[in-house]
């Protein structure tokens, strides 16, 4: 159809149909130097992933423009006819990616990130002041499952509720089941979460059910970093004995930047309707339709072949790259990887996980410090963690991983090396002992050559020049 323009643009609206690179240039020229930086590097940050072309045309839609608090069928709002069967669509798809029976499991899928479905979730499982146990920071949990310190309460999760954590076998790495049972038989908690952000073994879901029943608590699983694994059965599967799954949409699962909330429609009458009433009106208002359809179009590729054969290549390669640090002599977290991730613990090599990040910031490796369990100084964690789940998008194998390793391993002999050159521990003097490293530019420069040769998911990476960058 050809509509017939008989009105003219108001020169005040003139600016709505400029295309970015117009509109505003340095927005647009940080955008093309982003894109390079993430092309041009190593992306080992456990977290993050490249999401597809797919899902950031959904992402950047006009579905952003329309308001639809309420649920399909239920809205505030009139004009939803088709936002209703886009939300409709990506919750038959999260039930399907995760093979799951819409008769036992219902998904609530407005929330717009993992921590803001936490809250939601723990708004609809418990009251405020009601006990909640999860898997403690420094031993890989995440800050919305209970995080506060001696001096401060930091995540709501512990500013509303009471909060007891359990932590991981200071010699194996492993979650300590046993002191969780001791201690949740005198905490008595209403609540049991266990999912987390830097543990690299599976979950004993029989374990942790077995304990939240003996006080009749809830078992929250929050699988936001296993979400891919989880679907494609390269994981322990969570919906078998947990009440409520959370997850983020954008780690393993490669979506777009959001939450799910999956929950047993018949664990109690009305357990639907208070996690759909905690996400809205309790904790949000209107839903970001162009983000829900991303996420539809994330779990449609989710639920392929293709994306079974990306999740175990995610493992193999994190299996490869624990493989190869362990044969150079490093020490890793219990010896290896169940998952897509490894925690290097640094402090046999008397380094920190800050020093290693920061040489690494400088080759084009992209990592992230962690804390070791067992690590007593909370400010300079002793270690750090790296994953595999954004290269493996980009095509990489155990082989590339192998190059990778041989990348890591002579970056931390470059940070042993200006650590001793800087004189003192003291961060600042690390820095600048790092100038005019040769060391450092050499590795960056065959860092950048290797990366570059790579694919890269979701833009053509080819008409951006690095000094346009
Ligand atoms: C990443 C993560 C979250 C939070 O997700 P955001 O989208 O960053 O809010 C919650 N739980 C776990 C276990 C995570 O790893």
């Amino acid at each position: 159809m050809v509509f017939s323009s008989v009105h003219e643009v108001d020169p005040w609206n003139s600016c709505l149909n400029t295309p970015l690179q117009e509109e505003d240039k340095e927005i647009y020229d940080i955008i093309q130097k982003e894109k390079y930086r993430q092309f041009s590097g190593l992306e080992l940050i456990a977290s993050e992933n490249f999401t597809s072309l797919a899902v950031m045309e959904a992402n950047g839609s006009p579905l952003t423009n329309k308001y639809s608090e309420g649920l399909p069928g239920a809205r505030y709002y009139g004009g939803n006819e088709y936002i209703d069967q886009v939300e409709n669509l990506c919750r038959q798809r999260a039930l399907q990616a995760f093979h799951l029976n819409p008769e036992e499991w219902g998904v609530n899928v407005q929330s717009y990130s993992g921590s803001t479905a936490n809250f939601s979730a723990l708004t609809a499982l418990i009251h405020p002041h009601d006990r909640l146990m999860g898997l403690d920071l420094p031993s890989g949990g995440h800050l919305t499952h209970g995080w506060q310190t001696s001096k401060k309460k930091i995540s709501t999760s512990s500013i509303y509720f009471e909060s007891m954590p359990y932590q991981v076998n200071k010699e194996t790495g492993i979650v300590d089941y046993d002191q969780l049972e001791k201690n949740a038989s005198i905490f008595r908690p209403k609540l049991i979460i266990c999912g987390g952000s830097a543990y690299v073994q599976d979950w004993d879901y029989a374990r942790l059910r077995k304990i939240a029943d003996q006080h009749g608590a809830y078992l929250l699983a929050d699988i936001a970093h296993i979400s891919g694994l989880v679907a494609s059965s390269e994981a322990n599967n969570p919906f078998e004995l947990c009440d409520v799954v959370t997850t983020t949409t954008h780690k393993t699962l490669r979506g777009p930047r959001a939450g799910l909330i999956f929950f047993r429609r018949k664990r109690d009458d009305d357990l639907e309707n208070r996690v759909n009433n905690a996400v809205f009106p309790s904790c949000q208002g209107g839903p970001h339709n162009n983000t829900i359809a991303a996420i539809a179009v994330c779990l449609k590729q989710v639920a392929t072949p293709e994306f079974r054969q990306y999740a175990k290549q995610v493992r193999a390669n994190a299996k490869a790259l624990a493989n190869a640090l362990i044969e150079r002599g490093y020490k890793l977290v219990t010896d290896g990887t169940a998952n897509h991730m490894i925690l290097w613990d640094l402090k046999p090599l008397k380094l920190t996980g800050s020093k290693v990040e920061k040489i690494c910031d400088m080759v084009n490796i992209t990592i992230n410090k962690n804390s070791i369990h067992g690590d007593v100084n909370m400010v300079s964690p002793g270690g750090v963690r790296i994953g595999t789940p954004a290269l493996t998008s980009r095509s990489f194998k155990e082989e590339d991983f192998l190059k990778v390793s041989e990348f890591l391993h002579r970056a931390v002999q470059i940070a042993l090396r200006v650590q001793e050159k800087a004189g003192s521990k003291m961060m600042k003097d690390f820095v600048m002992a790092c100038q005019d490293v040769e060391e450092i530019s050499t590795l960056k420069n065959e860092v950048e050559i290797f990366a570059t040769g790579f694919p890269m998911p979701g833009f053509d990476p080819s008409n951006i020049t690095p000094t346009e960058a």
